[in-house]
């Protein structure tokens, strides 16, 4: 079977990662029929939005996705062609697991979160506007009953068919009483569907310490947009930084995977950055197929060379200006070696 999938290669490092990812998924054996396609800021010109309804189109008719980062001008500008995408096609659950490999430098071994993030409304809504010109603006943060029974049920049902024991649900209901509170009050409510996985809330204040201090205790967190953003990376930093992070977009029926990270600007074009992040969403990917296997022999050869730790990028090595780190295509050719030896 050949699986037609819509390819974002991205714009600054993400076109170089992408290209990684695809030379490694297509070394599983598994067939692909690629359809590329352009967003992000060099494609206005063109069409006059950074997202051509064609992209949105593509992933609508193809179900699947692999994308690479994509640049949002901070502050001014178009909005996040990113946000837009997830928001366009409902892909209300954004999942972003945080898993410790041997060999990575880092506080902690053994570190295995799997942050669940809701990925539709919150803050990301992004209704703001200024209330006087450079003196007041103000943003409004939608939180409803059905986006949060949606996400929270999508972590539990997670959990359970991943064999994890617990749900922790992250707010600020103690500010925020009435989106927190409702976000806080529908999770507990779904809970009590679920007796055979452990729940528990947290304040989102405590959780990031709670995380730094003991990040062992956690499992599978479930938090509304903005918060689910932030801690997302902050548990990546638990388990080797953004360089490693995967993620998914996960709708009811389409599905978006992508790196935690984004673009990385400063180092386009240089051949440098992971590939480890893009190439993990590509295994999500796989196993979001049914291509157990070969999602199975991609995460046990990228394992194998960060414990081998020869054949990796600058980020992996013990100082940033190691003279033996690899490039990205270089660290993705050692991925392949791997597969190939097993
Ligand atoms: P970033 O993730 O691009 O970079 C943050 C830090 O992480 C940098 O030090 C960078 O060097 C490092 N890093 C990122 N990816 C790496 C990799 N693969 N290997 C090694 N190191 C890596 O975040 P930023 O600088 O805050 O944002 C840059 C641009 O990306 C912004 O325009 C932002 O809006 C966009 N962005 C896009 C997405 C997305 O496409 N989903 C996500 C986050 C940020």
């Amino acid at each position: 079977m050949t699986y037609r999938v819509t390819l974002i290669p991205g714009d600054g490092t993400g076109p170089e990662l992408v290209e990684a990812t695809r030379r490694v998924l297509e070394a599983t054996g598994v067939t692909f029929d690629w359809d590329v396609q352009e967003a992000g800021a060099d494609v206005m010109d063109k069409y006059g939005t950074p997202l051509p309804e064609v992209v949105l189109d593509s992933i609508r008719e193809n179900k699947v996705g692999l994308k690479g980062p994509i640049t949002t001008p901070v502050g001014t500008g178009f909005r996040s062609v990113n946000v837009a995408i997830r928001m366009a096609l409902d892909l209300y659950a954004n999942l972003r697991p945080a898993r410790f490999m041997r060999g990575i430098r880092g506080p902690y071994e053994d570190v295995d979160i799997v942050v669940v993030r809701e990925n539709t409304e919150g803050l990301y809504a992004g209704i703001e506007h200024d209330v006087i010109p450079g003196e007041a603006a103000e943003t409004i943060r939608i939180i409803t009953r059905k986006a949060s029974e949606r996400i929270v049920r999508f972590a539990f049902e997670y959990a359970r068919a991943n064999g994890r024991r617990k749900v922790t649900a992250v707010h600020k209901a103690n500010i925020l009483k009435a989106t927190d509170g409702l976000f806080l009050s529908v999770a507990r409510e779904v809970a009590k569907r679920y007796p055979d996985i452990a729940f528990e809330d947290r304040i989102v204040d405590n959780m990031c310490m709670q995380l730094v201090q003991r990040p062992h205790e956690y499992d599978v967190l479930v938090l509304p947009n903005l918060f689910g953003d932030i801690v997302s990376d902050l548990c990546s930093g638990l388990v080797g930084g953004l360089g490693v992070a995967p993620g998914a977009n996960i709708g009811d029926e389409l599905a978006v995977f992508e790196p935690v990270h984004g673009s990385a600007p400063k180092y386009a074009g240089q051949n440098k950055v992971n590939p480890t992040a893009t190439i993990l969403s590509g295994m999500l990917m796989l196993r979001h197929l049914g291509e157990k296997e070969a999602a199975d022999k991609v995460q046990n050869a990228v394992a194998a060379v960060i414990a081998e730790g020869k054949d990796v990028t600058y980020d992996m090595k013990p100082t940033r200006d190691d003279p033996t780190a690899v490039g990205t295509q270089e660290m993705a050719d050692a991925i392949i070696a791997a597969m190939d030896a097993r």
